[in-house]
């Protein structure tokens, strides 16, 4: 037999005034905080003696997902902040008062650090939350060794996956780097561009082909970038009519700061090493801005790599120089000492590679060095030269033909010294750059 109560629901429009309300949110908003920073510390605790042990987990985060509710990526970061916040104090402090908010003192807990804690604790108390988030995210990036973690965890979880349903459709649902995701979103704006201007050619011969209108409501745009996309797919699959286009609807733009680029602070739209291989072969154009970001001048666009030095270089590289990559399309010029550091852009300080093995030279870790001969070789991390084989096409490089391979077993010996330079450019914290990078070499 059931019983039931009748519970009548509280009304949802009290007597407050809405001063009243706002005051009372506030006022129990700092509460929750309070209350928060004493939850992390009994988690630290808790964390540090190990009593998830008792409970057969791997860790504590497992131990708040079964005890007390929560996800395990919320437990994770719940967990993470805490240990965070143990070095420090000055927010400690702040969020123990109720005055800094969980959301901010987890921002800051992934940038700050004792030199620069009362700068942003103070930038943190005065802001939002969002653009705490956006600060802190910012200056990590900056930071080479951390950005450098978040950007290969980022690019290992990259994944572009199909679901068939019922009805006949398919979702594609793809997770890529922000910068390869720019990249791809741009292909479909121009796509999607293509796509309204033949339209307009021949619904009316008298139209403007290039005067392009935004869909009518959110529905048709959404519609027209699957259309773009299949668009994509295939003038790719036809031999692409987007070879047409200059090289220039290809850009992506990345702020950062100079000072970041030769790993000395300051903020970055990407993780640093990114953005310094990013700017190995770019576009680039000189932005000086004042402290709230308003730009005060804008230099003149200038190639890092020129046409006529891309040239060159493919025709001396032939391919990517990384042993036993033979990829010949879509080749990056590298600076081997990058040109943040001092380093020159001419023919010996630059090679070509593949975007993969680009990719290795910065996020990954591995370096190039010179041996007695004059001949690059690559170093993986672990600091371990690579065999040069297949055997690369020596005569058609220079300072090999005639050169005998000092190597034994393929290794070649090191060079006996690898310089690099002092930084040469002056600190200017407020001037920034923007890179503008080309998906296909310009010519
Ligand atoms: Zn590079
Ligand atoms: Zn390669």
């Amino acid at each position: 037999m059931l019983t039931t109560h009748s519970i009548s629901p509280a009304p949802p429009i009290s007597r407050r005034s809405l001063d009243q309300l706002e005051g009372e949110i506030i006022n129990l908003s700092q509460q929750l905080n309070v209350t928060e920073y004493e939850f992390l510390v009994l988690i630290r605790e808790f964390d540090i003696r190990q009593g998830w042990k008792a409970w057969l987990f791997n860790n504590c985060a497992e131990w708040l997902n079964f005890k007390c509710g929560m996800s395990l990526g919320t437990a994770r970061e719940k967990v993470r902040v805490a240990l965070a916040l143990y070095d420090l104090p000055q927010c400690s402090a702040a969020f123990k008062a109720g005055n800094l908010s969980y959301s901010k003192a987890r921002a800051l807990s992934r940038c700050a650090n004792p030199r620069n804690e009362s700068e942003l604790l103070s930038y943190s108390l005065r802001a939002t939350a969002a653009q705490v988030e956006a600060h802190c995210h910012q200056l990590r990036n900056a930071q080479r060794r951390q950005s450098t973690t978040d950007a290969n965890q980022v690019h290992n979880a990259r994944y572009l996956r199909r679901f068939e349903h019922d009805d006949g459709s398919i979702t594609l649902s793809a997770q890529l780097p922000k910068e390869t995701g720019d990249l791809v979103m741009k292909a479909i704006e121009i796509a999607a561009a293509a796509l309204q201007s033949g339209a307009a050619k021949s619904a009316n011969a008298n139209t403007d082909a290039n005067k392009i209108s935004p869909p009518a409501d959110t529905d048709a745009f959404f519609r027209q970038q699957a259309d773009a996309l299949v668009h994509l797919a295939q003038a790719f699959l036809t031999g692409g009519e987007s070879r047409s286009s200059t090289a220039d609807h290809y850009q992506v733009m990345v702020h950062v700061d100079e000072s970041a680029l030769r790993d000395d602070g300051g903020k970055s739209d990407l993780p640093i090493e990114s953005v310094r291989r990013i700017a190995c072969d770019a576009s680039l154009v000189t932005v000086v801005e004042n402290e709230s970001g308003d730009p005060l001048n804008v230099g003149r666009k200038t190639r890092v790599v020129s046409p006529p030095m891309k040239r060159a270089l493919l025709g001396r590289d032939k391919c990517c120089r990384f042993p036993g990559c033979s990829h010949d399309t879509w080749l990056d010029a590298h600076h081997v000492m990058h040109w943040a550091d001092g380093g020159d852009t001419s023919m010996d300080n630059t090679l070509l590679l593949c975007s993969t093995h680009h990719r290795l030279l910065h996020e990954g870790g591995f370096t190039i060095q010179k041996n007695f001969a004059g001949e690059w070789y690559f170093r993986n991390s672990d600091g371990k030269a690579l065999p040069q084989y297949p055997a690369p096409a020596q005569s058609q490089r220079p300072n090999s033909a005639d050169s005998p391979n000092p190597s034994r077993d393929g290794y070649p010996l090191p060079a006996e010294c690898c310089a690099h330079d002092e930084i040469n450019a002056e600190k200017d914290p407020d001037t920034h750059h923007s890179w503008k990078r080309s998906g296909h070499p310009p010519f």
